[in-house]
């Protein structure tokens, strides 16, 4: 059971992060989704429940979707829900069921940097940035790979660009956490392939990217991408399924998602 001993209902992100930085044992808050599981004591929690940042707006050419937004509002939400081809719909669709989904936020799961995460390949594949109160606004893909610090994830940030994206996942059963998953998109000439629960974090097949690039999408080059990205990209073995079998799959979600975006043109 989490045991949290003082509950502080911030009214600013600058007493959020002053709490944060300043209090020995505080936590940020999302909608305690993963925090709650096993035994926890949390000294000081942070809620940002009263700061606003659950919702979905747009701002020029950009989609801003603030932190404690649901992952059941981005599924919902006219602006979030048709971006890509509808492949956060896709990617939020499976997990565990619409009640949890109306509790856990955006903000704890690209927080949570979780390496089996669905929405955050489709984030990655939809170029996200990701608005922090101390860093700044940075890139998701380079903010996965950075070392964690003690920071607020304000909003995530998706440009509107007309790019065409697909989702695919394997999972052992319905509300199991996939084996592996794929999210690919399309922006004008240039592609995106991001292979996530490797059982590492989500990842671009680079060398996959470039040879679309060069060569165009059409039912030859799908296939070829997808033995390109399960070459380069590094799995490994888990509970869930071994690093061999990983790269097996991955050219196969792989094909799908780019004939998805293929025949979406
Ligand atoms: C049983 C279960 C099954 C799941 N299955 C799947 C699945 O199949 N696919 C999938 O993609 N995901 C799955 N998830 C993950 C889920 O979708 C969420 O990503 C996860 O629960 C975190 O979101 P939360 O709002 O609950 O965050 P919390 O649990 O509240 O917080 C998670 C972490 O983020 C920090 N945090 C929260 N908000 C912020 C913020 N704004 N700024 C900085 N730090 C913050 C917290 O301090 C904590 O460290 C599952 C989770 C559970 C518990």
């Amino acid at each position: 059971m989490l045991h949290i001993n003082t509950l502080r209902s911030v009214t600013s992100l600058a007493e959020a992060y002053e709490t944060l930085v300043s209090v020995p044992g505080s936590v940020v808050l999302g909608g305690c989704g993963y925090l709650r599981l096993g035994a926890r004591k949390i000294d000081t929690a942070i809620d940002l429940s009263r700061l606003g940042l659950d919702q979905v707006t747009m701002v020029e050419n950009t989609v801003e979707i603030g932190a404690m937004a649901s992952l059941r509002t981005i599924e919902t939400h006219p602006l979030t829900s048709s971006l890509g081809n509808g492949v956060l719909r896709s990617a939020l669709g499976h997990i565990v069921g619409v009640q949890f989904r109306n509790c856990v936020t955006i903000g704890g799961t690209v927080a949570g940097r979780y390496p089996f995460s669905d929405p955050i390949t489709a984030l990655v594949a939809l170029d996200a940035k990701i608005q922090c109160y101390h860093q700044g606004v940075i890139s998701l893909s380079a903010y996965l790979v950075s070392p964690g610090s003690k920071d607020i994830v304000e909003k995530i940030i998706l440009p509107v660009d007309g790019r065409l994206a697909a989702f695919a996942g394997l999972r052992q059963s319905a509300v199991d956490f996939a084996v592996l998953n794929v999210a690919v998109a399309r922006c004008g000439d240039g592609f995106r392939i991001v292979v996530g629960s490797r059982p590492g974090r989500a990842m671009r097949a680079r060398a996959a990217e470039t040879y679309l690039n060069r060569n165009g999408l059409d039912s030859q080059t799908v296939a070829k991408a997808g033995q390109l990205a399960g070459d380069e990209l590094s799995f490994g073995d888990n509970a869930r399924a071994s690093g061999d079998y990983r790269r097996t799959v991955c050219p196969v979600l792989i094909r799908w998602t780019l004939t998805e975006v293929l025949h979406a043109d």
